[in-house]
């Protein structure tokens, strides 16, 4: 390819909405170019790695024994409604109509899809277990789509779905997976940890989530991991034993006492001068549109996934000062968050307010919490004395670096994660509503054991700058950069130079190298940026040096620079690129 022709255009400037490295250089390097909110065109550059991505990701779901095939990208409501999902998937289900008013939705993922063609054609437990793969667009209305390729609404993903007959297999097939995984990542250049997770609106018992580490601000998930063992979790699913706190807040007798303008735990504590162990915090969530109140030691922070997933629902946030007021007022209180408590609190609404308790309450004596009156609190309350223990009581609560590990007793640690990739265990999550069986050896029908993995080919690639960059532009790993090298004589007008340079360009073709030939008439500083920018792994200047008959190596990678002679150049990319696993 010469780079006169190739259909790049490098801008010297990145998108003003560009926020991560990964997003700036695809953009300012001519990779990607935003239709609409979440939605990008791949460019040629960029559909050149994305195919190289998906191509090691077919060959190592192929060598592991599943089948690719291809579903549709619109799915109907019936299917959705048979699942259970046409409701409970949140606002990044993308639902439509068609002319006749039936209802459709784009595929987010296609479990439904694959557990109908499953139920019409796995009849018998001799034809399981079965794994099956596609490599499709998904489109996901996501709340907030950022971050370029990382959180897209419009996304390549590869996804596929396993069905066996016995837990036994479904447990071989989730390790296939996780070795196969392992193989792609680390081909496509990617160190990745395995994490635990939360199962989300896929569902689910086991799920584990590899993760790209990363200390910036890309990583959106936090990953708790431990040092001294294997242990690594999402913060949405991390558990961990704490150190050893104050639980006794030792006062005589409960009384309410007056704490004006404590509006924070460290204010109230501060205040009545105690340690903020000893305080029941009570935050109201509302999930989709029913009222939760959140009670927990007032140290600790709540993880709204596990809160999500002690009381059921789709979405969760923190109520508004609007919503507090309102449901202050409702039961006949005043007061304003910070002197919130769960005593009196009835209705909302048409919703009943629901507690949850998180385990830190549990063990708490004499403790510290609020009334729903402003400036004032009890203390010296006590559980079934003074305030009702909520039936509901689970880990609700975010962990923090320093706790310790589940496992090993050692300090947790805290780093950030992109996640590329997830393996779950479904069960019968989806086969069994749908009715999806088959017929056991008893002779018994039964619903199908299923899992699904999925990974986020865009977002592999886009996880791949982020890993590998430094602030003049790409580093790809061979293995899915766009082109293996570029050749860049200094000046198109020197014969010499030239006459080498395109002898170099046609043997590496020759010998199945993917190569570009800057042939512009531009000032070498701009070719040099432009290669750098672009992120070719290798780059072979022909300059002055060429009557002393050598050229200038350089390896995108590590910014190694030599002279060396024309065919030691080729033979360099060749053996590389013959290595590539
Ligand atoms: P996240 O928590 O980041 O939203 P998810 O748990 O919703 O991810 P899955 O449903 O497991 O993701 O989808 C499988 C893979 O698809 C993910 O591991 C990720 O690599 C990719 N993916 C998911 N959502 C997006 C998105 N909005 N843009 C790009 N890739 C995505
Ligand atoms: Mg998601």
């Amino acid at each position: 390819m010469k780079m006169s022709k190739l259909f790049v255009q490098t801008q010297r400037e990145f998108p003003a909405d560009a926020e991560v490295v990964s997003h700036k250089m695809l953009a300012r390097a001519g990779y990607i170019k935003k239709l609409t909110s979440g939605v990008y065109n791949f460019l040629p550059l960029m559909w050149r790695v994305l195919k190289k991505v998906e191509d090691i990701i077919r060959d190592e779901m192929d060598k592991a024994g599943a089948q690719e095939l291809l579903m549709p990208f619109v799915q109907p409501k019936e299917l959705w409604e048979q699942s259970g999902r046409w409701n409970a998937y949140g606002g990044e289900l993308m639902r439509l109509k068609d002319r006749h008013g039936r209802e459709m939705c784009l595929g987010p993922t296609h479990e439904e899809i694959i557990t109908s063609i499953a139920r019409d054609s796995l009849k018998s437990y001799k034809q399981l277990p079965v794994n099956l793969y596609q490599i499709q667009s998904k489109f996901r209305d996501e709340r907030r789509p950022r971050f370029g390729l990382l959180r897209g609404r419009e996304f390549i993903m590869k996804d596929a779905y396993s069905f066996a007959s016995n837990q036994e297999d479904l447990d071989k097939e989730y390790q296939n997976m996780w070795q196969a995984y392992t193989n792609i990542f680390n081909r496509c250049g990617l160190a990745t940890k395995a994490v635990q997770s939360d199962s989300g609106a896929i569902g689910g018992n086991v799920s584990h989530e590899f993760m790209v580490i990363t200390d910036t601000d890309a990583g959106e998930n936090d990953v708790f991991y431990c040092d001294d063992c294997d242990y690594a979790a999402n913060s949405n699913h991390a558990i961990s034993n704490l150190p050893e706190a104050v639980l006794d807040g030792k006062f005589d007798k409960a009384e309410i006492v007056d704490t004006p303008d404590t509006h924070s735990i460290d204010e109230l504590s501060a205040f009545l001068n105690i340690p903020s162990t000893v305080i029941c915090k009570s935050l109201v969530y509302i999930i989709d549109k029913a009222p939760v109140i959140a009670l927990i030691r007032g140290d600790k922070a709540v993880e709204e996934t596990k809160l999500l997933n002690a009381v059921g629902g789709v979405e969760i946030r923190i109520a508004t000062s609007g919503e507090i007021e309102e449901m202050m007022k409702e039961n006949g209180f005043d007061a304003v968050a910070g002197f919130i408590g769960p005593n009196g609190l009835k209705k909302y609404g048409e919703y009943d307010i629901k507690f949850v308790a998180d385990k830190t309450v549990e063990n708490l004596k004499n403790f510290v919490v609020g009334i729903n009156q402003n400036d004032k609190h009890l203390v010296g309350a006590n559980w079934g004395v003074d305030v009702e223990l909520p039936e509901i009581k689970a880990d609700i609560r975010l962990v923090e670096a320093g706790e310790f590990c589940p496992q090993c007793g050692k300090p947790l640690k805290v780093t950030r994660g992109i996640e590329v990739g997830n393996i779950f265990q479904l069960g019968t999550k989806y086969s069994k509503p749908m009715n999806a069986v088959y017929l056991d050896s008893d002779g018994k029908a039964k619903p199908y054991i299923m899992g699904c993995y999925g990974i986020g080919v865009t977002r592999t690639a886009a996880a791949a700058v982020e890993a590998h960059h430094d602030d003049f532009g790409i580093k790809w790993p061979l293995s899915i950069a766009p082109y293996h090298a570029v050749v860049v004589p200094v000046s198109v007008k020197d014969e010499l130079q030239m006459k080498t340079a395109e002898k170099i360009y046609n043997d590496l073709l020759a010998q199945g190298v993917e190569v570009v030939i800057d042939d512009r008439d531009e000032r070498p500083g701009v070719k040099f940026k432009d290669a750098d920018l672009i992120g070719f792994p290798y780059r072979i200047t022909v300059g002055k040096t060429i009557s002393e008959g050598k050229v200038e190596f350089v390896t995108r990678a590590t910014g190694e620079k030599k002279d060396v002679t024309s065919d030691e150049a080729v033979k360099t990319v060749v053996d590389a690129v013959n290595n590539i696993q």
